[in-house]
């Protein structure tokens, strides 16, 4: 099998595009799956807008700013 210049630079620049394409949808799925890992805990209380982390899996926590029942859920990425 004889392989050109043509074929081989053909080839290379053909991997070179592949290789972008899919290190680009690995980094979207980690930084998705980091974003969410993150606003998981997240937690932002709706009377004083103070945002805490809390580690727990209840769905009302307590805000340790005003101590008022927050339920869970209220963060949500920007943009
Ligand atoms: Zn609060």
């Amino acid at each position: 099998m004889d392989l050109s210049l043509n074929d081989l630079v053909t080839g290379v620049v053909a991997g070179a595009f592949l290789l972008v394409a899919v290190f680009t949808v690995i980094s979207r799925v980690l930084r998705a799956r980091g974003e969410r890992h993150a606003l998981a805990h997240r937690v932002v209380c709706r009377l004083c807008l103070h945002a805490f982390e809390d580690p727990g899996h209840g769905r009302i926590v307590d805000c340790p700013a005003c101590h008022a029942a927050t339920p869970r859920g209220g963060a949500r990425p920007l943009g």
